[in-house]
This record gives structure tokens, sequence and C-alpha cells, in this order.
């Protein structure tokens, strides 16, 4: 059986969701490799984990030459080594930086590329939705290894043992793939929320919030959510780009989408639509949210948020 090479998406070693995800759709259409690049030291956690998701083989790629440049190397350690081990497929993260190695990979290997694919069956046949989801694609790369960035949340990971047989590779990291240097990183401030692109559930806020999220963080806390936002919210000044939900923000694709006050804006839609079940609060009935809602509620945000976070605390009257 071919193999199908999975970019391991983690931080200091511990493996994202979406990687699960990958492995998990890697398992239908050959053999799933694991590729950590990352600290030689924080390998061990990664390796157990992706062999948990049935990783076959884990190639360890020691990023010490390249931890301290943008994506570029990544896209070069990934063409030598789907060179040297011909893979049936590459399957990538559908995140900012998933996507573009992906493309430089696409580049270099002359191969083609589909992103944002919701779904990946045997061929590899893959399924995406666009223009704002008016339309379902099947898609196949006709040229090349095929190359696959899967949104998160596009399946559920299953469990499945894998042998994760680890070898170590080494890439040789062109002068050109190190022209971008991070000169700082800062973590992002702790929200304890999860992260908004791999959220199972997500609680999103518009211009109806007024300005205040308060009614928004508070149920995305009772449900152990994430919290999103429109960008008429953003434009105000209310909550910061990074929440943008859209077109020009990032893309969900949750089990649960809860929006409150936001309109459903084409624009909007383009980045939630995909949701597994979709949840409107809306004042207005005739909302084009509505039309896409498994369950729409004519109201107040302010007043059937909190009302619903004392529901689930059991305090509700
Ligand atoms: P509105 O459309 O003003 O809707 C507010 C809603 O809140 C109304 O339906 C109202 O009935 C309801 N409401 C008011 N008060 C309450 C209350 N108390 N409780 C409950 N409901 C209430 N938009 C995005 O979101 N993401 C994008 O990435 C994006 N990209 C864009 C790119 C381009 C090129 C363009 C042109 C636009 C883009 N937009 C994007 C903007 C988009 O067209 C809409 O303007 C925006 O989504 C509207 O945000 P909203 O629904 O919060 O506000």
């Amino acid at each position: 059986m071919s193999e199908v090479l999975v970019l391991v998406d983690h931080v200091d070693g511990a493996i994202r969701k979406p990687t699960a995800e990958l492995l998990t759709v890697a398992r239908r259409l050959g053999e799933p490799s694991a590729v950590f690049i990352g600290r030689t030291d924080h390998s061990a956690g990664a390796v157990a984990a992706v062999r948990k998701y049935g990783a076959a083989k884990v190639y360890l790629v020691d990023d010490s030459e390249i931890r301290d440049y943008l994506v570029a190397p990544k896209a070069e350690v990934l063409q030598q080594l789907a060179v040297k081990v011909s893979p049936a497929a590459i399957l990538v993260t559908s995140s900012f930086e998933g996507k573009e190695i992906a493309g430089r990979l696409a580049v270099k290997l002359g191969s083609g590329l589909i992103t944002d694919a919701v779904d990946v069956q045997e061929g590899p046949v893959t399924t995406q939705s666009v223009f704002a989801g008016n339309y379902t694609v099947r898609a196949k790369v006709t040229k090349g290894t095929p190359i696959i960035a899967v949104k998160p949340n596009s399946s559920a990971p299953e469990e499945s043992d894998g042998a994760g047989a680890v070898e170590e590779f080494r890439a040789t990291i062109s002068e050109s793939a190190k022209s971008a240097r991070i000169l700082a990183s800062e973590p992002r401030q702790a929200t304890g929320r999860p992260d908004l692109a791999e959220a199972a559930i997500v609680v999103a806020g518009g211009r109806g919030t007024g300005g205040d999220f308060t009614p928004v963080e508070k149920l995305a806390d009772a449900l152990g959510a994430a919290v999103g936002a429109s960008r008429a919210a953003v434009d105000s000044g209310w909550i910061s780009h990074a929440f943008q939900i859209g077109q020009t923000g990032k893309t969900v694709s949750p089990r649960l989408y809860i929006a409150g006050g936001i309109s459903g804006a084409i624009q909007h839609r383009a980045g939630m639509q995909t949701s597994k079940a979709i949840v409107a609060v809306n004042t207005d009935a005739d909302a084009p949210i509505f039309e896409l809602a498994d369950l729409g509620v004519v109201g107040d945000l302010r007043v059937v948020f909190p009302k619903v976070v004392e529901l689930l605390a059991g305090t509700a009257g």
C-alpha cells in the first residue's frame, strides 16, 4: 500500500486535533505516514499521539536549522520527502500556514493542489463547498502527487493503532527558503477557550451585540466553545480581527455554530456554512441567517444567551 504523507500540526509536540482528522482520512487512501517537523525533544508525545490515530510510520525532521524561518523550509522538507517516498497523496491542514505550505509544495512538485476540502474519499476524490456554499464541487488532482488541504472539523477523528515506526529524515534547505526570518513570536493571550479554527462549538456575535460581547463569551464558556465575530463587529472595533469569520476572516466548520445578532451576509456564510448544525438568534424574523439555520430563535441575544447559560447551569426558574 502506498504511503500518504500527513504534515503534523502541533504546538511544542502536542498535536492539534486536525492532525488526528487528517490521519483518519489518510487511512482511506493508503498507509498514513506522519511528518513531524519540530524539536526532537518534543517528538515523543507527538509520536505516541499519531500512532493512536493509525500512523504506520513517523518521519522526524529536526527543525533546529529552520525554526527561526517562516513556512518556506517546511515546503522544501515535504518536497524532498515526497521525492524519496513517492506518496499516493500529501495531506495538510487547511489553515493559513497549511495552505501556504501546500501551495509552495505544489509548485515545487509540479503537482495539483486542492484546498479547503471538506471530505476526501478513495481516489482521492475531494469535496469542496464553494461560492459561499452555493455549489458543492467534487474534484480530483490529475497531475503529479495529489496535495490536499483539508478543513479542520471536516471529519471526526477515529483512533486506530498504528505501528508508528520512527525514521529520521534530513532535508537540505536552500538559502532562498530562509529569506524570511521570524524576529519575535509571542503567544496569543491565553483565553482558556479552544482555538477558533479547530473548535467543535463556536458562538459568534455580530452588530446585534451592540458592542457588548459578554453574553457571547458567557455562552461560549458555558459550552466550552470558541468565540467568533462578524466583520461588522470587528470593523466597529469591538473585537479583534483574529475572531472574524467569513470570506476575509477565518473559515470554521464546527459541529455547532451559534450566531447571535448576525444577519447572515454571503461573505459571513462563506466562513461558517459548512458547520454541521447552525443555530441563529436574531430579532428580525426575516434575517437571511434563518435560511441557513437548523434552529432559529427570533429574539434578543442579550435575553436568549443568558437564558441558555442558566439552563445549562441548571439554575433557570
Ligand atoms: P448586520 O448585517 O448589521 O446584522 C446585524 C443583525 O443583528 C441584524 O440581522 C439584526 O436584526 C440583528 N440584531 C440586532 N440587534 C439584535 C439583538 N439584540 N439580538 C439579536 N439580533 C439582533 N462579513 C463577515 O462577517 N465576515 C467576512 O469575512 C466578511 N468579508 C467581507 C468581504 C467583502 C469584500 C465585503 C464587501 C464584505 C464582507 N463582509 C464580511 C461584510 C458583510 O457583507 C456584512 O456586512 C457583515 O457580515 C454584517 O455583519 P453583521 O451580520 O454582524 O451585521
